[in-house]
């Protein structure tokens, strides 16, 4: 970063020169910044830090404008070093006392200062900032803000230090109190004081569009404007305008979803293609020999399918179904049909790992049965050469069962007669990536399948675009999951309970939660859990350890060696979350389990419980207070996905700022089915509402939305090029 230590000093000097910064170069621009333009044009951003946004997917100005804080903060008063808390965040105001000789190790310069304020003294330590000798002055009061830290010293006493705080004026400091300063998600070398000046550098020169609704529309439903909004979810005054800023954004991240899902819908419905499936002898005969019976509920989902898949108009189909009640038979039970009649059906899964084991499971039936189908995976961590050879297998046709990640949708894979889409555990806008591997037949049949249990309200609106089969029985051997919620204290019973479960020959799954991007400690946290486990127990037990930020290759090896048992017990982060299939494992223990929603640890269970055998949840809380225990006793209490995913719903109810997300097929990117639920009503209505006083809207040339989906092009189809 250019500048940076200039630019924190900078930016400590307050608003006032802030403005006459931004007055001066405001007369040198042109032109005035649109969505499009590079993040280079914003002033200070050179080449370095180009780079450094890209790292983390923000290229323009549009880009940087939408990437919302993950957090806000709040300069508080500053307090006396004498009460500086350790490993806290802190203000001091002190004078500085001595300015110690500037150090070099290697190109680093280190320059130390002492500070006091009567009750205490502290030491600072700046890297690189070698002007600060000269910009502070000996006996200057400053607010320094920081990491406070103890360092032992020789005599066994405690010496307090933080490491770069920001230095501040009093007054400035007090100017910057009473608001809400943003936290953005950052990567190395990013500070989040460059990103604030870029985004402040931004809004005063970003051109916005106008407004997309009229007065009356915002008025009825008590919304602000957009350029208020995107200006406040940056700078909130206080939280009560943020949570404004915040209503206003989500309502149109869900405006902008119902709308294409409507467009999607009108035209789908009409939308006939030439592919009229039939039950061939093949798949009579593979149904015949399952070694298990479908239950009642995946007769009556199938029944639906083949229905659909037999009549001259599309199928549009989604199969809900809670974790565990075997949706993915059905999908292959599709794919075969299709196969059966000569045509290419393709499966997606959204993550590597979930692909290679569909794929699995899809050879081990066609060479259990002897089928005379080929499948084919296609994966983003194949060689050069695999891909290519599984491109040309499916563009002669040749393959015809297409199994694989996103990968299936690049440009590259040419299919040849694709007559059925099957996309498992939809996420985050599953209307685009759906289309677009539909774009890669002619009108293919599409069926989705979904682990999201949510209440029907909401799977109305969120899936207002499919016929909906619900698959609401378990099979009949399993047994209900036990479970328990726990505090750390339970740690050690835990782990004999491990060992004890493996000795049975069972396995095991241990979850730590996500890691933020630049969060380093976290993400060792998965590591060190893993060497903390093969610690305490018995050196036989074989543990491994998986996580996001593996390479592909090694996520799969690993998921393969936890599936073919030669590891007992894995130590993971939520990547494991969907689909994983190891009817082995009986044991799921997930630690900081407040982290997470009840939606998503509900998940996490099902990864449990898939065979005969007993299996178990223990969900450790490093929190006992009462609100998050209560919380996670709904898990204790029921293991039914849409009954949990309505008292979620209850329980947090609308207004939650900055509340657990949940993860998933609809993780939005600031909006959240359930504790916005209302919101999503209310932009549901508003589509609703739009239609009916102009239903030619299913062709937008309604200029206000045209607009407005130029606005959200990042998620916009083109729904005619079907
Ligand atoms: P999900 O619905 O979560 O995707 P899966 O389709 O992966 O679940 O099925 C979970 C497990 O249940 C698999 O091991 C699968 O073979 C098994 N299974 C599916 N249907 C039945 C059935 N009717 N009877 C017994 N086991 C079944
Ligand atoms: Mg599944």
């Amino acid at each position: 970063m250019k500048g940076d230590g200039a630019a924190c000093l900078l930016l400590s000097q307050g608003n006032h020169r802030e403005a006459a910064v931004r007055r001066r170069y405001k007369s040198r621009l042109e032109e005035a910044m649109d969505r499009n333009t590079s993040i280079i044009e914003v002033k200070g951003v050179g080449e370095k830090t180009r780079a450094l946004f890209a790292k983390i997917g923000i290229e323009t100005v549009g880009d940087l404008l939408d990437t919302y804080p993950r957090d806000y903060e709040t300069y508080r008063e500053p307090v006396k070093i004498e009460s500086a808390v350790p490993g806290e965040v802190c203000a001091v105001h002190a004078a500085v006392s001595c300015i110690l000789n500037e150090k070099k190790v290697r190109k680093l310069s280190i320059l130390n200062i002492n500070i006091s304020d009567g009750s205490g003294s502290m030491q600072l330590t700046f890297f690189n900032m070698p002007f600060l000798k000269k910009t502070l002055k000996q006996g200057g009061f400053y607010v320094f803000r920081g990491i406070v830290q103890r360092s032992a010293d020789r005599q066994g006493g405690g010496l307090l230090s933080m490491e770069q705080p920001r230095i501040f004026g009093l007054e400035d400091y007090r100017r910057q109190a009473d608001r809400l300063i943003p936290k953005y998600s950052l990567t190395k070398g990013l500070t989040n004081q460059a990103v604030q000046k870029c985004v402040r550098q931004a809004l005063s020169f970003y051109e916005f569009t106008p407004e997309y609704y009229d007065a009356g529309m915002l008025r009825d439903n008590g919304l602000t404007s957009r350029r208020e909004a995107v200006e406040t979810i940056h700078f909130p005054a206080d939280t009560a305008s943020l949570a404004q800023a915040r209503k206003r954004l989500v309502f149109d991240e869900f405006f902008d979803f119902l709308y294409l899902m409507r467009r999607n819908k009108e035209f789908s419905e009409r939308l006939q293609n030439g592919y009229r499936l039939y039950e061939t002898a093949d798949t009579v005969r593979f149904l015949e020999q399952l070694p298990f019976p479908l239950t009642g509920a995946q007769e009556k989902v199938w029944k639906e399918i083949k229905d659909d898949l037999g009549s001259p108009f599309c199928m549009n189909r989604l199969i809900q179904g809670d974790v565990g009640s075997g949706k993915t038979i059905l999908a292959v039970l599709a794919l075969l049909l299709t196969a059966a009649n000569g045509y290419q059906g393709a499966l997606m899964a959204p993550t590597e790992v979930l692909a290679v084991q569909h794929y699995e499971t899809v050879q081990g039936y066609v060479e259990k049965y002897g089928l005379a189908f080929r499948p084919v995976l296609l994966v983003g961590s194949m060689t050069a050469k695999e891909k290519k050879a599984a491109y040309e297998a499916i563009a002669s046709g040749e393959a015809n069962l297409v199994i694989g990640t996103h990968a299936l949708i690049q440009e590259k894979a040419q299919y040849k007669s694709l007559a059925l889409v099957v996309t498992d555990e939809q996420h985050r806008f599953g209307v685009r990536q759906r289309e677009n591997l539909a774009q890669k037949g002619e009108n293919p049949h599409i069926l989705v399948m979904s682990a999201t249990p949510i209440p029907r309200t909401l799977a109305i609106i969120l899936y207002g675009d499919l016929h909906i089969s619900v698959i609401d029985e378990l099979p009949a051997n399993r047994l209900p999951i036990k479970n328990c919620v726990v505090n750390t204290s339970y740690r050690p019973k835990a782990y004999q309970f491990i060992a004890a479960e493996v000795k049975k020959g069972r396995q095991v799954y241990v979850i730590c939660p996500q890691v933020e991007e630049g969060e380093l400690e976290d993400l060792e946290n998965v590591v060190d859990y893993a060497e903390k486990l093969r610690n305490v127990l018995p050196p036989e037990i074989h543990v491994a350890y998986l996580h996001g930020k593996l390479r592909p290759a090694d996520k799969n090896r690993i998921m393969e060696e936890f599936a073919a048992h030669s590891v007992d017990v894995l130590v993971s982060t939520t990547v494991i979350e969907v689909g994983i299939n190891v009817p082995n494992a009986t044991v799921m223990m997930v630690e900081n389990a407040e982290r997470f929603g009840l939606a998503q640890l509900h998940q996490l269970r099902g990864r449990v419980g898939r065979g005969a055998s007993q299996s178990y949840c223990i969900f450790v809380s490093t929190k006992d207070n009462k609100e998050t225990m209560e919380r996670l006793q709904i898990l204790n209490k029921s293991n039914d996905g849409f009954f949990i995913a309505s008292e979620d719903l209850r329980m947090r109810g609308p207004g939650e700022l900055l509340g657990i997300r949940q993860s998933g097929e609809f993780s939005f990117k600031i909006g959240d089915i359930y504790s916005d639920a209302s919101v999503l009503k209310l932009a549901s209505d508003a589509v609703e509402q739009l239609l009916k006083d102009d239903p030619h809207l299913i062709q937008p040339e309604h200029e206000r939305l045209q607009r407005h989906l130029t606005e959200a092009s990042a998620n916009s189809v083109d729904f005619r090029s079907i």
